[in-house]
């Protein structure tokens, strides 16, 4: 695998030439590089830290420090620790549940929720055959309320109306009523957002997860967010019972370092990528090819 880490690494190899055997001292400085690659794709520190740590008591094993090639014997560690990390396998939406099978969409404003709810929409309907009805609980935003029903429609699901005097509560009760007696396989609910983390807002998506008891809780986060998703995906883990993650704008320069922060701080898994502003530019998450992104 050749990427900018491994190129680093076997320069600082090359520099080691001569040495009868790579030493304890050595596997430090190739930590270091380890550290820069991760710190530049923008991985939250705390975060490379542990990581690192990790990668460290592994590299100090005999892998690394016997091996012929210790700077592609790092890499190799490097990779497989993200992967795992990152999480194997892919994971679909879980729809185990008496229908109507609730997914609750939670994160910041401008994250890319309401698109992903209109995507995942998509997902449901051409790949897994489901009747899916949409909901918008963002009294807050008129302007959020038509543009899901603008692109439910382009997904082929349904919108249900919703309008800025309504309590989100009741707005969510009323749209699952709907869907049980007109059969929904799916309700997918769109929440608000606030531009910051806000205690009004986790206080009113946890009355709507308690009153919906989804089974699907979805944190949906920018991946050009770096550093700054730590703390959203603290809290809102910290609000709410997360059972996956999307990373949307995986379309952008971003190296994606916020998706092993995210991961690393909800524990929940990455189900899907968004990347591309498009009703069709969702992917399933795979961990393996983020990890050759993330290090470049
Ligand atoms: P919300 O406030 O969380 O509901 O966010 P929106 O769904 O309105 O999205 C905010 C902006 O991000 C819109 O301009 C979307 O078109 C854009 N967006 C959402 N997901 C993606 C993505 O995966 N890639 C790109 N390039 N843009 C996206």
């Amino acid at each position: 695998m050749a990427t900018a880490l491994s190129d680093k690494l076997s320069r600082l190899v090359k520099e080691m030439r001569g040495q009868a055997r790579i030493t304890e001292a050595n596997v430090q400085d190739m930590l270091r590089e380890v550290r820069m690659a991760l710190l530049e794709a923008d991985v939250a520190l705390p975060v490379v830290r542990d990581f690192v740590a990790r990668v460290k008591d592994k590299a100090l094993g005999q892998e690394v420090v016997g091996s012929l090639n210790p700077g592609q014997a790092l890499v190799g560690i490097v990779n497989r620790e993200l992967v795992a990390t990152m999480g194997e396998g892919v994971s679909d939406i879980n729809l185990a549940a008496q229908p109507p099978a609730v997914i609750l969409m939670a994160g910041l404003q401008g994250a890319g929720k309401t698109t992903t709810t209109a995507k995942l929409a998509k997902h449901l309907v051409d790949k897994r055959k489901k009747k899916v009805l949409t909901v918008s609980g963002d009294v807050y935003r008129p302007a959020a309320i038509e543009q899901l029903k603008t692109v439910t429609k382009q997904a082929g699901a349904e919108w249900f109306p919703s309008t800025p005097d309504q309590k989100p509560l009741d707005i969510a009760r009323a749209a699952i009523d709907y869907a049980r007696k007109q059969y929904f396989d799916v309700l997918l609910v769109d929440t608000a957002g606030r531009l910051a983390i806000d205690e009004a807002l986790m206080r009113e998506i946890r009355e709507l997860h308690a009153a919906l008891n989804p089974v699907e809780t979805l944190f949906v986060v920018d991946a050009m967010q770096g550093q700054d998703a730590v703390n959203t995906a603290k809290a809102f883990k910290e609000a709410l019972p997360l059972t996956g993650i999307v990373l949307t704008k995986m379309d952008g320069d971003s190296r994606g370092g916020a998706a092993l922060s995210v991961r690393q701080i909800t524990g929940a898994p990455i189900k899907f990528a968004g990347v591309s502003e498009k009703i069709d530019g969702l992917e399933v998450f795979d961990a393996e090819r983020h990890a050759g992104r993330i290090l470049g």
